[in-house]
């Protein structure tokens, strides 16, 4: 029987349709070092599935025969894809399926910072609702206003899209290569990254983490925004010099943030909880009931193609290359 590596939480549905074919190993932090954990189950393991760890040579060399790891996410920056070539092991992922949950919640993120959503429900419940509100609770308008989207992949694009269809927005986009075939349908001008920086009123980071884009928005990147703008985050923290970030906001260089990935996570002890005007999420872009399930399910199909001596159709690395 082959051996399959539960590196995290997974759908119990898939973890008991997993336990019908497959010896199954469940890892658990609350036994002890996770690290420890992996390096002694995967010397045997067939196939790994997960979310959330980093999987690097530290902890996955003595793996004998691993043929997959399953990443239960569409960003796989934390695997070592250049060490899981080397070992001539699979990494698949869960394109598509989240691209419009994520979307929904980079808008939901954007309207929360521009309309001040967290701030006026807090002091609404703080019974501070005494006479009309004032400028301290005025917003900013969103229909109409210039949307730069840094990164025009599947969720950059669908973030586009509800912006171009939905707030009859102005597009401007800036990626390592332009996109005419997602551009053109919403009118959108490709810009260079300054360009963009200072001509959009919302920057939305919708770029994967790779070396180009670590560090993309940094003191320099923020000084360029307008004062009024507002910048989201639903990329990955470390996209973001989030020093410079935390600056910016206090030093009203730029007008608020929303932000759902953090260079550390889960997020503790941040500067960023003392500023009213940033909205912070704990990482929940795909979270919701149906598109985790999606997720879940691909990620299974990725990972049982593989162990059945198929080619799974999302494969970040089909040729370990
Ligand atoms: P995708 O389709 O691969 O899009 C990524 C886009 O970023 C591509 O168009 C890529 O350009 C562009 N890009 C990469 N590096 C760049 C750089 N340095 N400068 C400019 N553009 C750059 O991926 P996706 O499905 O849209 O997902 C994007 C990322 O969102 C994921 O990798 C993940 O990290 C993040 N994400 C977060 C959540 C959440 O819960 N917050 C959920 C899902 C995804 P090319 O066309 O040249 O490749």
């Amino acid at each position: 029987m082959k051996k399959v590596v539960v590196f995290s939480q997974i759908d119990e549905e898939i973890l008991s349709r997993l336990q019908q074919d497959y010896h199954v190993v469940v890892l658990n932090p609350k036994l002890g070092d996770i690290n420890e954990q992996i390096r002694k189950e995967v010397v045997d393991a067939d196939g790994m599935i997960g979310a959330g760890r980093l999987l690097n040579e530290s902890n996955l060399a003595p793996a004998q025969k691993l043929k997959i790891i399953s990443s239960v996410t569409v960003g796989y920056d934390n695997y070592d894809v250049a060490y899981l070539n080397q070992k001539k092991i699979w990494l698949s992922n869960t394109p598509h399926v989240l691209t419009e949950t994520t979307a929904d919640l980079a808008f939901t993120l954007l309207l929360s910072a521009a309309r001040k959503v967290p701030f006026l429900d807090h002091w609404t419940k703080q019974g501070e609702w005494k006479r009309t509100v004032g400028p301290q609770q005025f917003g900013l308008d969103v229909f109409g206003k210039t949307l730069g989207i840094i990164g025009l992949g599947n969720i950059g694009a669908a973030i586009a899209r509800r912006g171009f269809y939905g707030f009859n927005m102005n597009i401007v986009y800036h990626n390592r290569r332009e996109k005419p075939e997602l551009a053109e349908p919403l009118n959108a001008q490709y810009l260079s990254l300054d360009e963009l920086l200072q001509q959009s009123d919302f920057v939305v980071t919708a770029v994967d983490l790779n070396t180009e884009s670590k560090a993309l928005m940094g003191k320099a990147q923020f000084e360029l925004m307008q004062k009024h703008a507002i910048f989201i985050n639903i990329a990955r923290g470390s996209v973001v010099d989030e020093q410079a970030l935390i600056e910016a906001l206090q030093n009203e260089v730029i007008f608020a943030s929303g932000l759902d990935v953090y260079e550390k996570e889960p997020l503790q002890d941040s500067a960023l909880f003392k500023l009213p005007n940033v909205v912070t999420l704990p990482h929940v872009g795909s979270a919701t009931a149906e598109t985790r399930k999606k997720m879940a399910n691909l990620a299974y199909k990725n990972l049982v193609e593989a162990l059945e001596d198929k080619t799974p159709r999302y494969l970040v690395n089909p040729n370990f290359e």
